[in-house]
């Protein structure tokens, strides 16, 4: 039988400096000696968002930017490197390794200040160099506590198609390559540390998953190599019963489903990157959020399952970046096509819309929007209603940013009934005035809209009221 296989994931701040580093690495080799371990790297916090700042000046023809991220960068990692591995021709291994990263670097950025362009592809690549980086100083990390470990390109595992920027995992090729380059290290013993946020497609050129998609490439490997788990370990003790900063009684949910997971990173809990859950689920391999600060904590589990609790009610979360538009006048009673042209119009300008709600009076539809996308979506329902607004058929088009989301999850509220009335029961006691309401038929979510300056009493209102700060296990 082969060892119990674990796909270990660092965010940016569990590699965010040397002692970061050191902690990984203790984490990794603990893994590894109870069986076998891939590890996922992240860049160096907020590297990723230095790169990717200095490309966009670049292409504004600023020359001198690049070479001066780079410059910062190098220091950087050269410092970790000095602390980390105490040998001197290992460090020098290490720091050619680095220094091919930083001249390919260089190359980027000098190409894009000439040409002042930016490609979807060139932008990639320019932001891949962070994980580029951190990989190998934590395979070195992990060699000092005497493993032998190497850092892998996910270029050679992760096969993507072409979509720059959000690439989308080919897996049976992913699989394929996993074999051939992972499989053998895993028999061996050798801890792979692979830069997460990474691909390539099949003609070899760089992508990338997104931002925040080095827990996508955990999960990614963990389904391509059939593995026992998935540990993202993070900075956080797990997924919560709310956001912390505004509910000073969340806890640490222990166990939650893939569906409750999922529908709380949609909903902007920022623990996991929102695909992560999709490679798993079919294989039902579980994914544990923990924290590398305080790895004895057990951190959340999730599961095809989850548990029951507290009436069904999991968790909530609120978002606040986000605009609600507003169709309406009585006029558009009779005018069948609003809803359908409403939401081609949204589609066109590619908003991400979050919520829906219509009065049966069919007065008004309302729909919410990330904050980003409210001026362009409102611009083009202007366009798109024009000859209405003139014949006073649709009286409005408004946008209001001063509201805020709040979704309450729990896959068990399903055929729980009682939840909406203890919910609205209680807000209402709190004197939380609810703009909109919405519950999708899979019944694992009910969402409201309250003015933003409500949300904080909103969130900690229902947390109270479902008992969500009281001990779960
Ligand atoms: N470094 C990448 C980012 O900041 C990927 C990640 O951290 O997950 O988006
Ligand atoms: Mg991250």
């Amino acid at each position: 039988m082969s060892a119990r296989l674990q796909v270990m994931k660092f965010g940016g701040t569990s590699v965010g400096d040397a002692a970061c580093m050191a902690r990984t690495a203790q984490i990794i080799a603990g893994g590894a000696r109870e069986g076998a371990c891939v590890a996922v790297v992240s860049a160096m916090s907020g590297v990723t968002n230095r790169l990717i700042e200095a490309a966009r000046r670049a292409a504004a023809g600023e020359s001198g930017e690049g070479a001066a991220v780079l410059g910062v960068l190098r220091t950087q990692h050269e410092q970790a490197l000095g602390t980390l591995v105490r040998d001197e021709t290992a460090r020098n291994a290490i720091r050619e390794e680095l220094e091919e990263v930083f001249g390919e670097g260089s190359r980027l950025f000098e190409g894009t200040a000439l040409l002042r362009e930016l490609t979807p592809r060139t932008l990639d690549a320019i932001s891949s160099l962070g994980e580029r980086l951190s990989a190998p100083l934590v395979a070195g990390a992990v060699r000092e506590l005497g493993l032998e470990s190497e850092a892998v390109d996910a270029t050679e595992v992760i096969i993507t198609d072409a979509f720059h920027g959000g690439a989308e995992p080919l897996m049976d090729r992913t699989k394929e390559e996993c074999e051939v380059r992972l499989r053998p290290m895993i028999e061996r013993g050798i801890v792979a540390v692979v830069t997460g946020f990474l691909g390539a497609t099949t003609e070899g050129k760089l992508t990338t998953l997104g931002r925040g998609g080095s827990d996508y490439s955990a999960t990614i490997l963990g389904a391509a190599l059939n593995a026992d788990e998935v540990i993202i370990w993070t900075d956080v003790d797990g997924v919560l019963t709310a956001d912390p900063r505004l509910v000073p009684e969340a806890r640490t949910i222990p166990l939650i489903s893939y569906r409750e997971a999922a529908e709380l990173a949609f909903f902007g809990a920022k623990v996991l990157h929102p695909k992560t859950l999709k490679p798993v689920m079919q294989a039902a391999i579980p994914v544990w959020i923990r924290n590398s600060f305080a790895p004895e904590r057990p951190g959340t589990k999730i599961t095809p399952e989850g548990r029951s609790i507290g009436g069904g009610v999991k968790a909530l979360t609120a978002i606040q970046d986000v605009a609600l538009i507003s169709v309406g006048g009585p006029g558009i009673v009779g005018l069948p096509d609003v809803v359908g042209r409403t939401f081609s119009t949204t589609a066109e300008v590619r908003a991400n819309v979050l919520l829906i709600s219509q009065s049966s009076s069919q007065n008004d539809i309302c729909f919410i929007v990330s904050a980003v996308d409210a001026q362009r979506t409102v611009e083009a329902l202007r366009k798109e209603f024009r000859q209405d607004l003139a014949h006073e058929k649709v009286e409005h088009i408004t946008v209001d940013s001063n509201i805020a989301i709040v979704a309450v999850v729990g896959e068990n509220m399903r055929g729980t009934p009682g939840v909406a009335g203890r919910t609205f029961n209680a807000l209402g006691r709190e004197n939380v005035n609810l703009i909109a309401i919405a519950q999708g038929s899979s019944e694992s979510n009910i969402s409201f809209v309250v003015e933003e300056k409500a949300a904080k009493t909103a969130l900690i209102t229902v947390h109270r009221e479902f008992g969500l700060g009281t001990p779960l296990n």
